[in-house]
């Protein structure tokens, strides 16, 4: 007999096929062109390439890690729950404790009457749930006429197929031929084009209004002092469900748990994702009113037919309460009101700088630096910087017109300086080559 030896060794990453890794959200034809930037190690505010070279997270990844990186905490939690179960489906009358018990948690917290908690793996696939939730309320209280819904300008609400034709970003919605049909975009600060918006539909035809508490991915845009409380008004008025979508600003990123108390109003739906983990694994839900939970739930004969293979995973519900532990316990809710001020009072420090237009800062821990017509005009881009930063060991974010700032919620005031003033630097390190 002879034996064959198996080498189970990975191979080193030189010697993989570079073009098999589709990138989403990237123009493939850039990035296969490249070096990639291979993350293979991070811990509280710091990454570290696989070369050994390290990086301040200034972004917690895609605006989630808010307990920072590394966390043994959740990895054991996760560890102890794929040991006793690792995954079970929750249909019909199936449930597992974790989801039973991060469910009471999060509804002991949410701004919401009376709530009730569905779970997703992210945070598209809950606002198609909380888009689908809204239509069905009003088809199962029998009027199916109410079926349009109102979005913001800049307001990003996830890439599913409610997600990406509610979106308030145009780029994202072309190309893909028809989208879901009845859905309308207005200005993200007026009250007035909103209420232009509902009576031209017609108040008996709107079906709910999305929105972020503070635009994120859109460019960072905080609400005026007064705007939700005026949306909530109008929308009680006008019979519309309200639905927060709080994806990037819950779980501590605005000190509070879901963003929207800041301004004291109580919405029918909040879609959360992202800092509900950390993102140490996948999940999102959306935290739905008693009244409009009602219908399906005390009258027979109205389930709710939609959901997910893996909704309500006990694994990803234990990663989340690991999280919410740790949120707790070191109240990051206080120190993230800190961390608000102090990046607000760094990041300002560049809106005096010649290639900038705007800063926008001060509501939670998240931050905009909006570079100038010209410097655009001149064909600098936020892309050029945020290579620039990055190859200065700070990794930002860039969208058209801004570098975007979003750090985990244990940084430290040295960490904050340090991201700005290597910004600073790299801006003046683009300026000046565009100038030689
Ligand atoms: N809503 C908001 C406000 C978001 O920022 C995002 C993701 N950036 C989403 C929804 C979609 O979440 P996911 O990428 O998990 O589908």
């Amino acid at each position: 007999m002879t034996e064959t030896v198996v080498s189970y060794a990975r191979s080193p990453l030189e010697q993989l096929e570079p073009s098999r890794f589709w990138h989403t959200f990237s123009d493939m034809n850039k990035v296969v062109q490249g070096p990639k930037f291979v993350v293979s190690e991070a811990q509280g505010v710091w990454l570290w390439d696989d070369n050994g070279d390290r990086y301040l997270d200034g972004t917690a990844s895609l605006w989630y890690c808010n307990v920072g990186h590394g966390r043994a905490e959740i990895a054991d939690a996760v560890h102890r729950q794929l040991g006793r179960l690792d995954a079970y489906a929750v249909y019909g009358d199936f449930a597992n404790a974790p989801a039973l018990e991060l469910s009471e948690r999060l509804a002991s917290h949410a701004p919401v009457a009376d709530p009730r908690v569905i779970l997703t793996c992210g945070g598209g696939e809950a606002i198609d749930s909380a888009a689908k939730v809204a239509r069905q309320y009003w088809a199962v209280r029998g009027r199916p006429e109410r079926v349009h819904l109102i979005s913001r300008t800049g307001g990003y609400h996830g890439l599913n197929g409610f997600g990406t034709s509610i979106i308030g970003m145009d780029r994202f919605r072309t190309g893909y031929g028809p989208l879901v049909t009845d859905t309308s975009v207005v200005a993200h600060d007026s009250i007035e084009e909103l209420e232009a918006e509902i009576l031209r539909v017609g108040p008996e035809r709107v079906a709910a209004f999305f929105a972020e508490p503070v635009i994120g991915a859109g460019g960072v845009y905080a609400p005026g002092p007064d705007y939700f409380a005026r949306v909530a008004a109008l929308c009680e008025y006008y019979g519309i469900l309200f639905v927060v979508d709080s994806v990037i600003c819950g779980f501590a990123r605005l000190g509070n748990w879901f963003g929207i108390e800041r301004w004291g109003v109580r919405p029918d739906m909040i879609v959360f994702a992202k800092g509900v983990t950390s993102g140490y694994l996948p999940l999102g839900g959306v935290i739905v009113s008693g009244a409009v939970a009602e219908p399906f739930w005390n009258e027979p004969g109205h389930p709710l037919h939609h959901g997910t293979t893996y909704a309500g995973h006990p694994t990803c519900c234990a990663a989340a309460l690991a999280n919410l532990d740790i949120l707790e316990r070191e109240d990051l809710f206080t120190a993230s009101r800190e961390i608000e001020v102090q990046l607000d009072s760094a990041v300002r420090t560049l809106a005096t700088h010649p290639m900038v237009r705007e800063v926008r800062s001060g509501v939670g821990v998240m931050a905009a630096v909006e570079l100038t017509e010209e410097a655009l005009a001149a064909g600098i881009t936020t892309a050029e910087i945020f290579q620039e930063s990055r190859a200065r060991g700070v990794v930002l974010r860039a969208v058209p017109t801004a570098l975007l700032i979003s750090p985990p919620l244990v940084i430290a005031w040295e960490q904050i300086e340090h991201l700005v003033s290597t910004l600073r630097a790299s801006l003046d390190a683009v300026a000046q080559r565009h100038v030689d």
